[in-house]
């Protein structure tokens, strides 16, 4: 590859990544707002191993209420993959950590 392509790739991935920060920021303003108005309240997962976007999808499909006891305060996600589908709403009483 020449040294121009070079980088007009590399400032095509930076340009990718910046995006998907961007996405991702406002991913964890959404969680935070739209648990609030769930009546919850959201703690992020340790290890952050989530994505934000995912993890609203996640909080969305479940209606922000605890798959296990079906309350909706002091919600986290929870799941063996970090797929979507793989993925539940828990409370931090029926969290398996
Ligand atoms: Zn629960």
């Amino acid at each position: 590859m020449s040294k121009a392509l070079a980088k007009l790739a590399r400032l095509a991935a930076e340009r990718e990544r910046d995006r998907m920060r961007d996405e991702e920021r406002a991913a964890l303003d959404r969680i935070a707002a739209e648990a609030a108005d769930a009546g919850s309240s959201f703690t992020y997962p340790r290890g952050g191993r989530f994505k934000p976007s995912t993890v609203l999808g996640v909080l969305r499909r479940d209606g922000f209420k605890c798959k296990g006891c079906g309350e909706p305060g002091n919600l986290t996600v929870e799941g063996g993959s970090r797929k979507f589908e793989d993925l539940r709403t828990v409370c931090r009483s029926c969290a398996e950590d």
